[in-house]
């Protein structure tokens, strides 16, 4: 008999956390830059400053980072495939079954000492025995990413130029094939919360929430079209929205980003909003214009604990009104 078979769950559980680490860390780079870039390019000349030269300065330091980043993926796109087939039977993964008993024992082996098929051998094997198909589009990706990272791994040497939005690309395009009928977001939080200090309770208003709202603030402005789409599931044209739920849940309100930095809700009927983070619809309420002033939304809360807070600005008109009279009295 064979002990220690993996299950699909335990590997996909594997392959995402890897994928989300690479995900974070790819974040982190963008999102880094767009905070301190400009800061750090203050001492350079003008026309230097605030130039592509920076960036690419930055991102050609960054190399070594984005191609751990790079062999990351490769291993989360590997398990990942290896559980799918697995599902079907974990039996399909060995390579062969020449190998020796368990130490001690007779008739039973291990299955983490058989050899497993090969990286390569994946995608052909997932479309002969799986129910779904791998598309042509990310079988490229995968077998341009695999090599990659046997130059990174066996030589060191890449000196293909690593681009951080196009990790977000081959990232998007891996979630959408490697674990479909899974929800992004949902899966963020909740591998974001899975680091090493899950076990531990701290008294701090910063959760993983609030990590998400800090990393969408600074990664969305950067991203394409295409990749707000993706990951915001609406066009970037369409008018955003607060979740003051989300907010709230997330601490925000003391400094940035408040939650009017990172609208996260979209209108889905006449009076009601979706939140892309939490999944929920909430009601609105359409108004001829938010009573503060520059804000000009026509949309406030009905939601029962935020009922009249505007979706745009955030204020409640009486707070806001309050907040004025304060100022007259100074
Ligand atoms: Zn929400
Ligand atoms: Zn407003």
């Amino acid at each position: 008999m064979i002990t220690n078979i993996p299950t699909a769950d335990e590997l996909r559980l594997v392959s995402l956390r890897l994928f989300f680490k690479a995900w974070a860390d790819t974040a982190n780079i963008i999102t880094e830059w767009a905070e301190y870039g400009e800061w750090a390019t203050e001492s350079q000349q003008e026309d230097e400053a605030d130039s592509p030269a920076g960036w690419k300065q930055y991102i050609a330091a960054a190399q070594s980072d984005l191609q751990a980043i790079f062999t990351l993926i490769q291993q989360s796109q590997e398990i990942g495939l290896k559980a799918s087939i697995c599902e079907v039977s974990p039996f399909l993964l060995l390579k062969r079954t020449d190998v020796r008993p368990t130490e001690g024992e007779q008739n039973v082996w291990d299955f983490t000492d058989f050899p497993t098929l090969d990286a390569s051998e994946l995608i052909r094997v997932h479309n002969m025995f799986c129910s779904t198909t791998i598309s042509k589009e990310f079988q490229f990706k995968y077998d341009e990413i695999r090599r990659g990272r046997n130059k990174i791994s066996h030589l060191g040497i890449y000196r293909k130029s690593l681009e951080p939005l196009d990790i977000i690309d081959i990232l998007q395009l891996h979630y959408s094939e490697l674990y479909p009928g899974r929800r992004w977001m949902e899966d963020r939080l909740h591998f974001a919360a899975l680091g090493k200090w899950v076990d531990f309770q701290f008294d701090s208003d910063f959760n993983e929430r609030t990590g998400l709202f800090n990393e969408l603030w600074h990664l969305i402005p950067e991203l394409t079209d295409d990749q707000f789409k993706r990951l915001m599931g609406h066009e970037r044209n369409e008018k955003r929205f607060v979740c003051h739920e989300c907010g709230y849940d997330a601490g925000l309100g003391n400094a940035e980003p408040y939650v009017t930095d990172v609208p996260t809700a979209y209108l889905v009927s006449e009076d009601r909003v979706r939140c892309v983070i939490c999944d929920v619809e909430y009601p609105v309420k359409h108004v001829t214009s938010c009573p503060v002033t520059e804000c000009g939304c026509e949309w406030q809360s009905a939601q029962e604990g935020h009922i009249g807070l505007c979706m745009e600005c955030g204020w409640a008109p009486e707070e806001w009104q309050e907040s004025k009279r304060g100022q007259r009295d100074i």
